[in-house]
């Protein structure tokens, strides 16, 4: 059989601003089917790392394989359509319009021009499984304007997962959830992770034991220690740059 190779596969990543390195030398590999938390001290370089990957920003240096292809100099379109998929920090659902016109409106990037020509009866299969697995079916015809910050997060990642993607990043999707928020969103990252390869930034070290697998620290944009969550907190130099805070 041939060897399973790395969905993601980062060489030597660097981002300089100004002389400053937010990255400097980053080597991460991502296997298929992972979920995987990237964790460190503010600055350490977790959204820049994000932003290289989507095509935000450019790196200074390395290298970003994705499936055999080669990420760096690609746009962010480009990128989503090789099939990486995000969600931000700040929000990007259309609050005028339902939970379900927002899913299916993402999901119809993926379908071609000229089905959006033909008459659509009722809602794709592929709608209703992300609604159920959102727990957002029962807010289905609700504005997504009014739903909770929880809710808002599980509605970005329905409207990401209808797309397909093969590789999804979340940036730090339980900040400012309550604890049952988190736990939902614990559950839910779970079961997305079943199908799908997962990165999550992440520094809520309760969630991390909780939910977390595979744990890749970084720190001063460089990656300091990788493994699983015990390990990752059991290493004396994460307890002071992290942990200790
Ligand atoms: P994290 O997400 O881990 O908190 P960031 O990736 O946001 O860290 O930032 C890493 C470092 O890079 C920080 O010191 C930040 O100030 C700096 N940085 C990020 N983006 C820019 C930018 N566009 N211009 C200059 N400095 C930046």
């Amino acid at each position: 059989a041939l060897p399973e190779t790395a969905l993601l596969e980062i060489r030597g990543l660097e981002v300089a601003f100004d002389g400053f390195r937010a990255l400097d030398g980053v080597d991460l590999t991502v296997g298929r089917g992972e979920l995987r938390f990237l964790i460190g001290p503010n600055g350490a370089g977790k959204t820049t790392l994000i932003d290289v990957i989507t095509g935000l920003t450019r790196p200074t240096g390395g290298s970003v394989r994705f499936e055999g292809h080669d990420l760096v100099g690609r746009r962010e379109h480009e990128i989503v359509r090789l099939g990486v998929g995000r969600t931000f920090q700040t929000s990007v659902v259309f609050e005028e319009l339902t939970v379900l016109e927002n899913i299916d409106l993402a999901a119809s990037f993926r379908r071609p021009l000229w089905s959006l020509l033909r008459r659509r009866r009722g809602v794709s299969e592929e709608v209703t499984a992300a609604l159920e697995t959102t727990g957002l079916a029962g807010l289905a015809g609700s504005r997504a304007g009014v739903l909770s910050h929880g809710q808002r997060q599980w509605l970005e990642i329905g409207m990401l997962i209808v797309q397909r993607p093969r590789l999804l990043l979340l940036d730090e999707p339980v900040a400012g959830m309550s604890s049952g928020e988190r736990e939902r969103t614990g559950e839910l990252l779970t079961e997305v992770a079943r199908d799908h390869t997962v990165v999550v930034v992440e520094h809520d070290m309760d969630f991390l034991r909780r939910y977390a697998s595979q744990v890749t620290v970084l720190h001063e944009g460089r990656v300091l220690t990788e493994g699983s969550v015990e390990q990752v907190r059991a290493d004396p130099r994460v307890q002071e740059i992290y942990l200790g805070r």
